[in-house]
């Protein structure tokens, strides 16, 4: 395919709390809009997801409860495993062609890790999911977005998120008077200390001119338009 013929690429990244529908575990009616809303952007646009695992566990929170950290993130990086082979049944039952690459050997259930063959895939309109984050412990699953979305030379990372639409000046939760951001630098970003995506992830993008779009989940069709190319929510760039 040449420059000119190449689809769009994107790297959606949708956090544990996009399949359990705000509770523990993963929730099949949430899951299954969500795949809907996918497959359908993924006709025209190359997709490549990370899935995080907060649905299920999150390292530093077991830890400070008394695990070792190390292992509690491999726990956490385990669950994301789960979320995305939900999401690879939804979106086959949604019409559409995946693989499940895993940073963390499991042969049986998902491919390993490698970038090139996901290329590969997604040149042949399949939908690669990444799972088990980096496969490494004291990294967040952002950070793999921004990764992943570098190594397969996706055009843009979009980080979907559950009960907001963008960036905002301060938390919109705690502070009423927070005011959403149409578009920010990642400099500024890091500066402010704006934590709705990990500093690590941020940096990581600004280091390697990554753009990257910050959405809400809801109303329903925003993953589908976002994908898509839509200017939902906040763009973070250089
Ligand atoms: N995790 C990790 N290394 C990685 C990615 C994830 O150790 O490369 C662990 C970490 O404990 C994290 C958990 O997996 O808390 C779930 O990922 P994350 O918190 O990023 O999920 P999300 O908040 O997006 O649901």
């Amino acid at each position: 395919m040449t420059e000119s013929t190449r689809r769009r690429r994107v790297l959606l990244k949708l956090s544990g709390e996009a399949f359990g529908g705000g509770s523990l575990g993963v929730n099949p009616d949430v899951v299954s809009a969500l795949a809907r809303e996918i497959a359908q952007a993924s006709k025209t646009v190359e997709v490549a997801i990370v899935v995080g695992g907060g649905n299920f566990f999150r390292g530093a929170e077991l830890s400070q409860r008394g695990m070792d950290r190390g292992r509690a993130d491999y726990m956490g990086m385990l669950g994301t495993v789960m979320n995305a082979l939900a999401l690879q049944d939804f979106l086959e039952q949604a019409g559409a062609a995946t693989r499940v690459q895993s940073a963390i050997s499991m042969t049986q259930v998902a491919e390993p890790y490698i970038p090139r063959r996901a290329e590969r895939h997604l040149e042949k309109d399949r939908i690669v999911i990444f799972g088990a984050g980096a496969g490494l412990p004291y990294f967040s699953t952002d950070t793999v977005a921004a990764q992943r979305a570098l190594e397969i030379g996706a055009d843009m990372v979009l980080v979907a998120k559950n009960g907001v639409d963008g960036v905002y000046s301060d938390d919109p939760r705690t502070n009423p008077d927070a005011h959403k951001i149409h578009s920010i630098s990642y400099i500024e970003a890091l500066q402010r200390g704006l934590k709705v995506v990990d500093s690590t992830a941020f940096s990581l993008c600004m280091d390697n001119g990554m753009p990257m779009r910050v959405f809400g989940m809801e109303p329903d069709g925003n993953v589908t338009a976002a994908i898509l190319g839509e200017e939902l929510g906040t763009l973070v760039s250089n």
